[in-house]
């Protein structure tokens, strides 16, 4: 186990040209404790350094996962069980288990075609090649792991993360992981193009915040859409507003469940207008589930699932390729749905096989929200900001 570094000592060797330094894994299974563990949850997340001095955009960012089980992970796998590669983009499967083999080629193929297409199709003209590791672990460890990545000019990004076996049972679930996994590259794309969270034009980080992680959850499920045939939400969390978290209720009931109405929708541009001047928008959390809830009912017209070639996921792509290059549409997007005569129509009961929703963690945890939105708030795509 190799003791974890700082962005900032990291970034020191680096300039000091440290020989032969160029990825720090961050293995630290207790010592990185997730706040979930003894939970079901996985988080993957990515974490990017901010390198003011340097310049030319974000060059140390960390991925990685938190799988809060209760077994201590074996030692990484290192046999390559499978992997897939289209429009520079690779994605490689490690495990030791060679049963896995045939789920872990369907996994590559899957996150290879909706990563390709998202980088061809949604926000061409990035430089936006990418190397995926995934690494398949049995469910129910307890894992937390990652690791600085160094990018020098013209390299591919390179991700890595923990997946539970279990995930590749389930085709929907599979798709979902896949989603997500694109959703943490989107993150990264973004901090390079200094939009969303990186975007300096708002004084407020939250509001950059709550544009980028409904602008991520919107490539994810594009690219899936698109690649694999139709896109599902109903693993995403319910959405719950509590006007009390906001201090004006403004004569708005206490509380409201599912896609918001016009008159929410129209406090929530509000609310957001604010953020971007630098006020603290309450609760980030449930109000970024509450706006990809609305926004998805909004666009599928009330279903879980966007089939490929129809109007709707016509419209998902249109928002799609508008919010991706610049997620500050968000709120002028919302602003034309709250504006527009119609509330977001209701959503069934979640389907029978997409179970629970994962309680993972905050943001994301591969697109997605907590159950319990507060005590999962943690943002997926942080920013660590230079010492
Ligand atoms: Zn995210």
């Amino acid at each position: 186990m190799r003791p974890a570094l700082t962005a900032t000592a990291f970034l020191s060797c680096v300039l000091a040209a440290c020989s032969g330094v160029r990825d720090i894994d961050v293995v630290s299974p207790y010592v990185a404790e997730s706040p979930y563990t003894g939970s079901d949850i996985t988080h993957d997340f990515v974490l990017v350094h901010e390198q003011s001095r340097l310049g030319g955009g974000p060059r140390l960012y960390m991925t990685g996962t938190v799988i809060g089980g209760r077994t201590a992970p074996p030692p990484d796998p290192q046999r390559i069980a499978a992997q897939a590669g289209a429009r520079g983009i690779s994605v490689q499967v490690l495990s030791d288990d060679p049963a896995m083999d045939t789920a872990a080629g369907r996994y590559a193929e899957s996150l290879t075609a909706a990563a390709a297409y998202a980088v061809a199709e949604i926000w061409p003209g990035r430089d936006a090649r990418a190397e995926f590791t995934i690494i398949l672990v049995e469910p129910g460890v307890r894992l937390s792991r990652a690791g600085w990545r160094l990018r020098r000019p013209g390299e591919a990004w390179r991700l890595r993360f923990y997946l539970e076996t279990s995930e590749l049972d389930d085709a929907s679930r599979e798709t979902w992981k896949a989603g997500g996994h694109v959703h943490e590259f989107y993150h990264l794309l973004a901090a390079a193009a200094r939009v969303g969270l990186s975007d300096r034009r708002g004084a407020g980080p939250d509001a950059g915040f709550v544009y980028e992680e409904t602008a991520a959850f919107l490539y994810e499920h594009c690219a899936v859409l698109s690649a694999l045939g139709a896109a599902s939400n109903a693993m995403s969390p319910g959405a719950l507003l509590d006007s009390r978290r906001f201090g004006d209720a403004s004569g708005l009931p206490e509380s409201v469940s599912g896609p918001l109405p016009d008159e929410w929708l129209t406090h929530v541009a509000r609310l957001l207008e604010a953020a971007e001047q630098g006020a603290n928008p309450g609760s980030r959390i449930p109000l970024i589930d509450a706006i990809r809830l609305t926004l998805w009912s909004e666009i599928s017209g009330g279903s879980w699932t966007i089939e490929a070639g129809t109007p709707q996921a016509e419209r998902l792509l249109e928002v799609c390729r508008r919010v991706a290059p610049d997620p500050f549409e968000v709120r002028a997007l919302i602003e034309e749905l709250a504006a527009d005569g119609v509330d977001a129509p209701p959503l069934p009961p979640r389907p029978r096989h997409a179970g629970p929703p994962p309680p993972d963690a905050g943001a994301d945890a591969a697109g997605t929200g907590a159950a319990e939105p507060e005590a999962g708030a943690q943002p997926d795509a942080a920013r660590e900001d230079e010492a």
